[in-house]
């Protein structure tokens, strides 16, 4: 039966009942109504959120890179607001807390000791840490990370923000853009749920020599040795060239097969690469964000980001210097990429070749 008929029917079926009914019920009904049509139009934005449809990750970019967060700064308001803002998507998403304490909103709390400050000597910020559990192998990892901190208004002794102190730098591609990317995991994985543990690590002080990383490796809320991967994700909106690098898979060439793969369908072409062990060796990007502390202590892992660009770490790193079809097109591409690493572990894809060493960096 077509829909409009079925329509049809109950509203004759529903008038015939209304007109059969005694004063007062029509006047209960008539409250009923309205106190339905006041509670929608009064209903205040905080208390409905739950209810609401998460945002798409280009929202989710949008809001974090928006002048309302500050440039979100390590300590500022504007990274304690960005701090609170995930941690609801992560709520919405329903994904388990890995906070520092039972009920603490994912909270892992991170005290940066800042030397170059000129204001104080400690920063208070914070990783926010989530996980969905996996269905075969819930004691293995894998973990994605993001940086969420920026670069705020520029430090006066930021060897970055110098020219620009004042000016918010809104980091829409670094790093909003991998946040959004760990996000858009979190969705995938929640209605395709993964063979292991997914962690969702987004981090705080990478701008300040990546402290979160370091912090969450020297004091993990699961043993380390069962982290299977990190994925780490820090520019990944602006591959205006066409092309995202694979960081990390000269150490496990083993990764390479089921990441390429992955962008076997892409609009992005996935290069491997500048993962030479100095840095100084064909511009290796090895030591530069969150992947290297999870490196240093034997952990594989694989960083996508995209080439520099002129406005790297300038207050012009705006989400309107982002193609929209290139940003959903890298997302689509990460999720892909980890969706298979996560099918092939222990069944076509063992990482042995590497020495796993042991070297815990100091926060
Ligand atoms: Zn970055």
């Amino acid at each position: 039966m077509p829909l409009h008929a079925q329509e049809t029917a109950f509203g004759i079926k529903s008038r015939l009942m209304i007109d059969r009914m005694s004063n007062t019920a029509r006047n209960v009904l008539l409250f009923y109504f309205c106190f339905c049509a006041c509670q929608a139009v009064f209903a205040q934005p905080g208390e409905s959120s739950d209810v609401l449809p998460p945002p798409a990750p280009w929202e989710v970019m949008r809001t974090l890179s928006s002048d309302a967060f500050g440039g979100r700064g390590t300590a500022e308001p504007g990274g304690q607001k960005s701090r609170k803002y995930i941690s609801q998507l992560y709520r919405q998403l329903d994904l388990l807390d890995l906070g520092a304490a039972e009920g603490t909103a994912y909270d892992r709390p991170l005290a940066v000791k800042a030397r170059k400050s000129a204001w104080t000597d400690t920063l208070h910020g914070g990783n926010v840490c989530g996980m969905i559990r996996g269905s075969e192998n819930p004691e293995r990892y894998i973990v994605v990370t993001a940086h969420y901190d920026h670069l705020g208004e520029g430090r006066a002794n930021s060897a970055y923000g110098k020219r620009h102190v004042g000016a918010i730098h809104n980091g829409a591609d670094d790093n909003a853009s991998g946040v959004a990317g760990v996000y858009a995991l979190a969705q995938y994985f929640r209605e395709h749920p993964p063979r292991h543990s997914i962690i969702f690590l987004a981090t705080d002080g990478e701008e300040l020599g990546l402290k979160g990383a370091k912090q969450w490796v020297a004091d993990p809320p699961v043993p380390l040795e069962q982290v299977l991967l990190n994925v780490n994700l820090d520019m990944v909106a602006r591959a205006d060239n066409g092309s995202i690098w694979a960081v990390g898979t000269r150490f496990h060439k083993g990764l390479r097969e089921p990441l390429r793969a992955a962008a076997d369908s892409s609009a992005l072409e996935l290069r491997f690469g500048r993962d030479a062990r100095v840095n100084w060796v064909g511009n290796s990007w090895l030591a530069v964000s969150d992947h290297y502390p999870f490196h240093r202590a034997g952990v594989p892992f694989v960083y996508f980001g995209v080439d520099d660009h002129p406005d790297y770490h300038e207050p012009t790193d705006d989400i309107e210097r982002i193609d929209r079809a290139t940003f959903e097109a890298s997302m689509d591409l990460i999720v892909a990429a980890v969706a298979k690493l996560d099918a092939e572990f222990g069944e076509t894809l063992t990482l042995t070749e590497g020495k796993r060493r042991r070297i815990v960096p100091k926060p």
